[in-house]
């Protein structure tokens, strides 16, 4: 296409070029060094072919396409019969086929519903880390579909009917019973009306039949509800229980979930998000009844990764768009780039995404090694929630910042920085909030209180000769063993998931380590970005990290 840059009244000129077209492996150093660090170095060639997909002018134009072009629900047909049916705009399917060819949905699982052997974590959440740089809607059902898998293992009859069609690498759109599929994805309803947080409050009731249950009540979220299949807690004659609902009944027939209106939400917009009732709807019982949030939460430590590593990769975008865009324009003579104020910034910024990516890929690591190593699986338990607190909470703030670093463009919807930022708060809130985040660290300490101890200290002991890093940890094992340690909870666990992020950058980016590690432990930085004292070299090693200079 080409650029009319003289119009009658003016030319154009110290605009910023779009930042489209990349390798979006290639040109993210962190990322590439946190790849290699984890165990997925040989996955190189493959992620840079991923970038590239992803990184075209043509991905970003479908992103915004699919997200201005929201859902709709179908309730009724013409002749007044239920239809429950939501359609989605052609985008959004077309990023569900993309992500379910690389196997975003399942590259986690073997054909038989086992773990697959690492790196399969690591190289999976380099390729979410890429998707979500671009679009982050069709990533819901994707998340929940691989993480129902965790769930399912209780039942592994049922999981041997359905892990075919789960690990199935064809997306399939159609409206018919799962078994009739190529391919099919997985929700979740946990949420009702007077509790998401407290499901134990949930008024859903399940009734047993010959051949299943019977589920009556009502879901106050329902994401992604043209999924094949929802786990659903309900309270069954023993108790909270997790139930595995089909959109179809076993004869055929269409089952008795009712939607009554979609979510009008802040982001998150190609996706859907119903509220429903359950009208004598059809399920089977997945886990012992009375178990129903011990079997769900399998499911839900996975959906927190995601959240993480979906934070994460929006907030190495809106860092690649600061540092393009400054590169190219200018102000007072001089590209803002070069500007020393806005240099400390965005280097301030990098080296967030440095700790921010390192971090996320050592966690997806020790979800790798879990199932071979007590020490990994002990780690996996007590950062999970940590991690999603802090980097979940970082993004929106962050996202925020790099929106101003391209000043009025930045807040407009033609750039991607909006929509990120309208993104970005929904991976804090879902899946466990910040303060549940906090408690659950506090739940894993108290419950599992020696091997939690050890992973604190394994991170010490990765953190040796950083500046900050032992007063951090006393810090975090004083607040939270202390008498008012749920007061004081948040302080702790923000340490927490930091001297984390220190521990995986000194294991596999040594050079940003120490500079995360003075600006984040050793001293607190200020309230924004920006404030943290770094070097001029630092500076310029940070930037040209980020990345590399046209
Ligand atoms: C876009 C979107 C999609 C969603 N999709 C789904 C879905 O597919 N399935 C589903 O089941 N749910 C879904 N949810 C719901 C989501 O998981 C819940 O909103 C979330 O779990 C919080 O529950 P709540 O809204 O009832 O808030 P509450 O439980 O009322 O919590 C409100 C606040 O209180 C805090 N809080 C809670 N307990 C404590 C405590 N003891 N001490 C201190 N603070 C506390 C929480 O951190 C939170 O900040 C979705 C939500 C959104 C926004």
């Amino acid at each position: 296409m080409t650029v009319r840059a003289s119009f009658d009244t003016h030319d154009i000129f110290n605009q910023s070029p779009p930042f489209e077209n990349v390798d979006l492996f290639a040109s993210d150093r962190a990322l590439r060094d946190a790849v290699a660090a984890n165990g997925a170095g040989a996955e190189a060639a493959a992620l840079s072919a991923f970038g590239k997909r992803w990184g075209t002018a043509a991905m970003f134009e479908a992103a915004r396409v699919a997200n201005e072009n929201t859902p709709k629900l179908k309730t009724f047909d013409t002749k007044g019969f239920r239809r429950d049916e939501v359609e989605f705009h052609p985008a959004y399917h077309a990023f569900m086929r993309e992500s379910f060819r690389d196997g975003l949905h399942a590259s986690t699982w073997r054909a038989d519903g086992k773990r697959a052997e690492a790196p399969s974590e690591v190289a999976r959440a380099a390729r979410y880390y890429m998707v979500a740089q671009v679009e982050n809607g069709h990533m819901c059902p994707i998340t929940m579909t691989r993480a129902c898998v965790g769930a399912l293992g209780v039942e592994p009859a049922l999981l041997e009917k359905l892990i075919g069609k789960i690990v199935s690498r064809t997306y399939d759109q159609s409206f018919r019973p799962w078994w009739e599929k190529d391919g099919i994805t997985l929700g979740m309803g946990m949420t009702e009306k007077q509790g998401g947080t407290d499901v134990r409050a949930n008024t859903t009731t399940a009734t047993p039949t010959a051949d299943g249950y019977t589920i009556t009540g009502h879901k106050w979220f329902m994401s992604a509800p043209m999924c094949d299949a929802f786990l659903v807690l309900a309270q069954a004659p023993g108790g909270l229980t997790c139930f595995l609902m089909p959109r179809f009944r076993p004869d055929g027939s269409v089952n008795g979930l009712r939607f009554q209106r979609l979510k009008d939400k802040l982001g998150n917009r190609s996706n859907a998000s119903s509220e429903v009732e359950f009208a004598d709807a059809f399920a089977w019982r997945v886990g012992e009844e009375g178990r129903g949030v011990r079997t769900i939460i399998e499911m839900v430590q996975l959906t927190r990764v995601d959240c993480v590593i979906s934070s994460a990769g929006m907030m190495r975008m809106a860092l690649a768009q600061a540092l393009h865009h400054t590169r190219h324009r200018t102000v007072f003579q001089k590209k803002l780039a070069d500007q020393p104020m806005m240099r400390t910034l965005i280097a301030d910024m990098a080296l967030e995404v440095e700790g921010a990516t390192a971090l996320m890929m050592r966690l997806c690591r020790s979800f790798d090694l879990a199932g071979g190593s007590a020490s990994e699986a002990a780690r996996a338990r007590l950062l999970t929630p940590a991690v999603k607190y802090w980097i979940c909470k970082t993004a929106p703030g962050f996202i925020y910042e790099a929106m101003e670093c391209l000043g009025g463009n930045g807040y407009v919807e033609e750039t991607m920085l909006s929509r990120l930022y309208r993104e970005a708060p929904v991976n804090a809130i879902w899946e466990g909030s910040g303060n549940v985040m906090c408690l659950d660290v506090l739940r894993a300490l108290s419950r599992e209180g020696e091997v939690a101890r050890a992973a604190l200290a394994d991170l010490v002991k990765s953190c040796a000769g950083l500046p900050g890093a032992k007063e951090a940890a006393s810090f975090i094992g004083e607040t939270l063993m202390s008498a008012d340690g749920e007061a004081r909870a948040r302080a702790a666990v923000e340490r927490l998931a930091m001297l984390a992020a220190a521990a995986a950058l000194a294991e596999g980016v040594p050079s940003a380590a120490e500079a995360f590690a003075r600006t984040r432990l050793a001293t607190a930085r200020g309230g924004t970005f920006g404030t943290a004292d770094l070097a001029a070299p630092d500076v310029a090693t940070l930037l040209d990290r980020a990345l590399p200079a046209a």
